[in-house]
């Protein structure tokens, strides 16, 4: 009978698409649908799409669907999204590729079956006890399975069985059989075959044996005809199994009959490329704690602003040329290590300064009275949209006798080097007019309820008159009759300890309860419109996003993506 490895069902019989070129690169990136993709991915996108579009090559755009039980559509989706968004694509010279593991599971078995009949893979049905007992230790050579000299054809039936559904999930697992006393615990016999009854997003109930990740990678890299397979140095140790495992596919093997099995894949093979993963201080990248955070209600959602996932960076008000430029001054190295909080936010303050338009927001406000001028006094002053930019025009707001500025702007008993207001001084009102502050009314707690101050009307920012007046201070603030109202989210980090995921402690140990402020703000007129996602530079508070879920014209919900200065510095 046609053996399933008879001939060469080679990658021309799965969906690659892959037409080899060995002039140019071709890379994958390989995420597996069981979450939303983070910060960390984001590396990885760049390492993989960032170095095709340099070398003018390929990167696949592949979905490592190999373990059904936590993988979702959505999941996959928001993956997709999260590439698209950070601006890479997977269509090159004419090709759509985009790939999933799933597509290659027939490959794969057959694949199995060819090293089951070279020799090289064995059907164990140990106890998972007596496997973990056989494996030893890094310093104790493990011990051969009993089941490991069994012939080809019996391994062969008992795989089939496994496939056929006659064996209990757990019953036994097909190893490759490769040197128990290895020094690499990779190469003692890993198993790359287990029975799991689990309902996959792409293949169904078609199957209930499944590949492990060590087996379907490489032969997913081979199959798509992938030049290097970068991964992140935990996978050091496997990639003797890697090469062991293709060495094995790609050549003839004689068998003890005499007859030979052609060889299933082609050359070149795929070489596997480590770099450091990224640990960004107090944060978290795994997927899975990533989970229990959105689970148990810890945050409002994988897109919570706080989260380091691509899709809660982006409603935090991250760019997607932020985050590349935070991927390449981080670069690629071999050694691990950890990359600043800081150096993410740099990043982000350098993208928005030259481009964020800007404007007003009072955050903390307490209101300022203008006694020397009449009740309907009503003025327009004018600031650049950008102050680098004076094509980009001016933004016009009002000016009147009742004022919002911070309430930290206002001490009635100063200290030293205080140049703001205080009984007495002199501040200007940012592109406005020069004021003395004269008092102000407190209630009965002391708390300051208004600022009165005296406004020099002839001292109007950008008029003959302004340079007269000398002062220190120079107060940003809104006009109460044209203010228009939002909801202002402050972040603080999200855990107080640096490294919150380190072994030994419970990463929810650390969360720091104020991590969300809110406050209720004032903005200047003319921020009325925004539109969610517009990013803005609020003068002397940082960069703030329009909320993409919460922030509509006539209720504004702004998320701080960042501080104009590092406060983070310890
Ligand atoms: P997690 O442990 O969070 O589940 P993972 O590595 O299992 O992450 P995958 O979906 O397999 O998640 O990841 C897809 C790709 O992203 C892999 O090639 C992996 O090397 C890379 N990657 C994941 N986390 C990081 C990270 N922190 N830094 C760099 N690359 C990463
Ligand atoms: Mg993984
Ligand atoms: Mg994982």
């Amino acid at each position: 009978a046609a053996r399933p490895w008879a001939g060469k069902p080679g990658p021309a019989s799965v969906h690659t698409g892959a037409k080899a070129d060995p002039a140019r690169i071709r890379l994958r990136f390989p995420p597996e649908p069981n979450g939303y993709l983070h910060v960390g991915h984001a590396k990885a996108i760049c390492v993989n799409f960032g170095l095709a579009e340099e070398y003018a090559g390929a990167c696949h755009m592949r979905f490592d669907d190999t373990n059904p039980e936590k993988e979702t559509e959505e999941f996959a989706n928001s993956i997709l999204d999260a590439v698209r968004w950070l601006g890479f694509g997977w269509t090159h010279f004419g090709d759509d590729n985009l790939y999933y593991a799933s597509d290659y599971f027939e490959f794969m078995y057959s694949a199995a079956e060819f090293l089951i009949q070279a020799g090289l893979a064995y059907v164990d049905e140990q106890t998972p006890d007596e496997m973990r007992a056989n494996r030893g230790t890094l310093t104790q050579p493990g011990q051969n399975s009993p089941y490991r000299e069994r012939p080809a054809s019996e391994s062969l039936a008992r795989f089939r069985a496994m496939r056929a559904g006659e064996l209990p999930d757990g019953a036994a697992v097909l190893r490759a059989k490769i040197d128990m006393a290895s020094p690499n615990m990779n190469m003692r016999d890993p198993a790359i075959y287990r029975i799991k009854r689990a309902h996959h997003i792409r293949t169904g109930d078609a199957w209930c044996i499944y590949p492990m990740y060590t087996f379907a990678h490489p032969i997913e890299d081979a199959l798509e005809r992938i030049t290097h397979s970068f991964c992140t140095l935990e996978f050091e140790d496997q990639r003797p199994f890697y090469d062991w495992l293709l060495g094995n596919l790609a050549r003839d093997h004689e068998l003890p009959d005499g007859k030979r099995l052609q060889a299933l894949l082609g050359h070149p093979l795929p070489k596997q490329v480590e770099f450091a993963r990224l640990n960004l201080s107090y944060v978290i990248t795994s997927k899975r704690k990533l989970q229990q955070l959105v689970s148990d209600g810890r945050v409002s959602g994988w897109d919570d602003p706080r989260m380091p996932t691509i899709v809660g960076l982006r409603r935090r008000g991250f760019t997607p040329s932020a985050i590349r430029l935070f991927c390449q001054r981080i670069g690629v190295s071999k050694s691990d290590s950890w990359i600043d909080y800081s150096v993410l936010e740099g990043a982000l303050r350098d993208d928005l300064d030259p481009k964020a338009h800007r404007a007003v927001a009072v955050l903390d406000p307490v209101q300022l009275i203008l006694d020397n001028v009449p009740d309907d006094w009503s003025d327009t002053c004018s600031a650049p949209v950008h102050p680098h930019h004076e094509d980009w025009g001016t933004r016009q707001f009002t000016i009147g006798k009742r004022l919002w500025i911070e309430a930290e702007d206002f001490m009635e008993d100063p200290p030293k080097k205080f140049f703001r207001l205080f009984p007495g001084n002199r501040v200007r009102l940012r592109y406005g007019y020069v004021i003395e502050c004269t008092g102000c009314d407190k209630d009965e707690h002391g708390k300051v309820t208004a600022v009165h101050a005296q406004v020099f009307l002839d001292s109007k920012s950008g008029t003959p008159g302004a340079d007269t007046y000398k002062v220190k201070g120079n107060l940003h603030w809104v006009d109460q009759a044209t203010a228009v109202p939002a909801r202002v989210r402050l972040y603080d980090r999200l855990f107080s300890d640096e490294h919150p995921d380190s072994s030994g402690k419970n990463f929810l140990d650390s969360l720091n309860p104020d991590s969300l402020t809110e406050v209720r703000a004032w903005l200047e007129t003319g921020m009325s419109d925004v539109k969610a996602g517009d990013i803005y530079q609020f003068e002397r508070h940082g960069y703030f996003v329009a909320d993409l879920k919460d922030s509509a014209p006539g209720k504004l919900v702004f998320n701080r993506a960042v501080t104009l200065k590092d406060s983070w510095s310890k």
